[in-house]
């Protein structure tokens, strides 16, 4: 069921232990939004868990209570009243958490390929980030943002539109932003956390930046991470590279996580990239999604290129 903010305050006062999670491979959004939550609720005397089935890249150290998220082994999910998701946009987004919980579930999301998994759907296409939408809600309870809550809902937002310059930033995301920094966002902070990288990161680039290839006449451009070489690798960035060269209408950036699973990343200028992430499975946004093939990496690749070219051609 689409619900109201009104329909999410009522759920949130009658519930007395709530647990918050976000997707899987966890970004600025998800994240940013998940504590913004969680110190909210804290905030008005709630119960409340963050949850997620995943590692959190170092880079996001510096958001507050970060270190308050637990994984699903750590938590009872059969206790809580109300599990609220955020940020993913079907339900195997969320990991292992999905199978242990039989209570409603609230997802707050911005996604175009959202499947309406929840028994709850909050979902805004026109958000820039997850976070506008906390943003907007908070608004809505006339609750004003402590320094911490500003600061993670402004990488929230920050992350999600690349700082303020990818196609979704609209004037209310502008304004947003401009609001928590009124309440204490430190932007100079935000975004030098996130941009410092490890001596090794460079090394890495220049490697990763010798698979480049064009495909469909210098339309396509795409890079390739060998995660196994690496399994910690950031890769943070590196698709900026394929996506800002002349020409390119669609970059895509292939992780070998192993011999039989591929991660994909793809950034378009003006074709629906979440159609071709939601024919794999995955999902996104028109201009950014991904997806993840269970098969070799050249099989993946001749798949994925395959589907972008189909639709290149149809335009
Ligand atoms: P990424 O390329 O990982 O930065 O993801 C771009 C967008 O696609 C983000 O909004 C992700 O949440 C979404 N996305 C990436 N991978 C998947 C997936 N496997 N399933 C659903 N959505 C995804
Ligand atoms: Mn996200
Ligand atoms: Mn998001």
């Amino acid at each position: 069921m689409q619900c109201s903010f009104k329909d999410i305050s009522k759920l949130i006062n009658k519930s007395n232990h709530i647990i918050i999670t976000g997707h899987l491979q966890p970004d600025g959004d998800c994240l940013g939004s998940m504590l913004a939550l969680y110190l909210y609720l804290q905030d008005i005397g709630k119960k409340v868990q963050v949850v997620l089935d995943d590692e959190i890249p170092l880079s996001f150290r510096f958001l507050p209570s970060i270190q308050e998220i637990i994984r699903p082994s750590q938590t009872l999910c059969s206790q809580a009243d109300l599990i609220i998701v955020l940020d993913a946009s079907d339900i195997e987004r969320i990991g292992n958490l999905s199978t242990q919980t039989s209570c409603p579930i609230l997802n707050i999301d911005h996604h175009k390929s959202n499947t309406n998994f929840a028994e709850f759907t909050y979902l805004d296409l026109s958000a820039a980030a997850t976070g506008e939408i906390i943003c907007d809600l908070f608004d809505y309870l006339h609750y004003d943002p402590t320094q911490a809550i500003a600061n993670c809902l402004y990488t929230a937002i920050a992350t999600d539109c690349g700082f303020f310059r990818y196609a979704n930033t609209t004037s209310a995301t502008l304004r947003k932003a401009a609001f928590l920094v009124d309440f204490g966002a430190q932007p100079n902070l935000i975004s030098e956390s996130l941009q410092m990288r490890a001596p090794e990161y460079i090394a890495i680039l220049t490697g990763v930046l010798q698979t480049l290839e064009f495909f469909h006449n210098q339309q396509i451009a795409a890079i390739t991470v060998d995660l196994t070489k690496n399994p910690l690798l950031d890769s943070e960035g590196f698709i900026d590279y394929p996506r800002y060269i002349e020409g390119i209408r669609v970059a895509i950036m292939f992780k070998i996580v192993d011999e039989n699973t591929i991660r994909v990343s793809m950034r378009s200028t003006d074709i629906d990239v979440s159609q071709i992430a939601l024919s794999f499975g995955g999902g996104g946004h028109l201009r950014a999604a991904g997806c993840t093939l269970t098969d070799n990496y050249l099989n993946a690749k001749d798949k994925i290129l395959a589907a972008i070219e189909n639709m290149l051609r149809d335009d």
